[in-house]
């Protein structure tokens, strides 16, 4: 039978997580769980997700038109895993929920390490969370720049990284963000804890990170500058990051984030969506010894698969996180 997976917290992350898991053929969505009954619940409810909500709320969503399907902890103790997607720090206070329930739970980059206890990567460190009960699916900034580090790391040995993340300052459906015509250096006080948040799951890498806000809702590009331990050139780079599954070379006159995201819907990506790193090949250079590349992140899909991969690694479904990594990646498309 198939794994039981509940999404607790329908939003950016929450609703693409649930789409990724429906499609493959060892675990499936027995819930979401929704604070508000807004379009969102309904087209999960349409979708054919029983919706769930918090205790005191689920008379409240059975007016609305949704027949709740009952509270968070009647979700939690129908499932054998619980992918938190609450906003950051409040997927804290859901721990006790699911030790009470007896169930896995999966939080996402806006907690803290300590929280889950094992920060997640597919590539770098899938092993780690084989059979855990408590995992943190890092953020998409973290992501993204796992998937370039490690295989560099595996092959060349990273020396030093140096990143500077330039992010959106707000997903598309967000209202409420700003800035809207501005850069904010943010934070100020340097080095950003963006680039450091790597060694959650590579502890050994020397890694600096700076960020700022962009007026933009699409995509985080990173500038990253890197010293290896071996000797390679530009092609080495380029041949190794061709055999990296999740990651994709943006070329073809593609030459902002506006084109990849065009390019995602013209590829017929469910809502548009990039899971790979999205990687300038005529970026990548060795110069001077250093290497230098730019990536863009597509912030609301890159961790999608990773959270795929950790329910597998924690159900042990699969102990090989190269099979699971493809498993996923077939069944996703990618
Ligand atoms: P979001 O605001 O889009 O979605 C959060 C959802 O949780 C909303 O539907 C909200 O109504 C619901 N919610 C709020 N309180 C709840 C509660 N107590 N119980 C159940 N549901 C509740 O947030 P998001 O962007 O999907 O982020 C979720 C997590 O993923 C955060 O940790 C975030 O840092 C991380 N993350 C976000 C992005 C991104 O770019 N959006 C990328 C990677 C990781």
């Amino acid at each position: 039978s198939k794994v039981k997976v509940a999404i607790n917290g329908y939003g950016t992350i929450g609703k693409r997580v649930a789409d990724a898991v429906t499609m493959q053929d060892d675990m499936e969505i027995i819930g979401i769980a929704k604070t508000r009954p807004n379009y969102e619940a309904f087209v999960a409810h349409d979708k054919g997700y029983n919706v769930y909500t918090l205790a005191d709320r689920v008379d409240d969503m059975k007016k609305a038109g949704i027949p709740a399907a009952g509270s968070v902890e009647d979700m939690a103790a129908e499932a054998d895993i619980v992918v938190d997607c609450t906003p950051g720090g409040v997927g804290e206070k859901n721990k006790a929920l699911y030790e009470k329930a007896g169930v896995k739970a999966i939080w996402q980059g806006g907690e803290d390490h300590e929280l889950a206890g094992c920060s997640f990567n597919a590539e770098a460190n899938y092993a780690e969370a084989l059979g855990r009960d408590f995992v943190r699916v890092v953020s998409c900034n973290t992501t993204g720049l796992c998937r370039v580090i490690y295989p560099l790391d595996q092959e060349y040995g990273v020396k030093k990284v140096r990143v500077t993340l330039m992010r959106r300052s707000a997903d598309p459906n967000d209202i409420k963000t700003g800035p809207i015509n501005a850069i904010i250096p943010n934070p100020i006080k340097l080095p950003s804890h963006h680039g450091p948040d790597v060694k959650s799951i590579m502890p050994h890498i020397n890694i600096t990170s700076t960020a700022v806000k962009l007026s933009t809702t699409l995509m985080h590009v990173h500038t990253l500058n890197m010293e290896l331990e071996k000797d390679c050139t530009s092609e080495d780079v380029k041949d190794l990051f061709a055999k990296q599954s999740r990651i994709r070379f943006i070329e073809q006159g593609i030459s902002s984030t506006a084109e990849i995201m065009e390019l995602a819907k013209d590829i017929g990506r469910p809502r548009g969506d990039m899971w790979e790193n999205s990687v300038w090949k005529d970026s990548v250079t060795m110069y001077e010894g250093e290497l230098y590349f730019f990536q863009g992140i597509h912030q609301e899909s890159i961790v999608i698969p990773e959270n795929v991969d950790a329910i597998r690694a924690m159900m042990e479904l699969e102990k090989d996180g190269a099979k699971s990594i493809a498993k996923t990646n077939k069944a996703m498309g990618l």
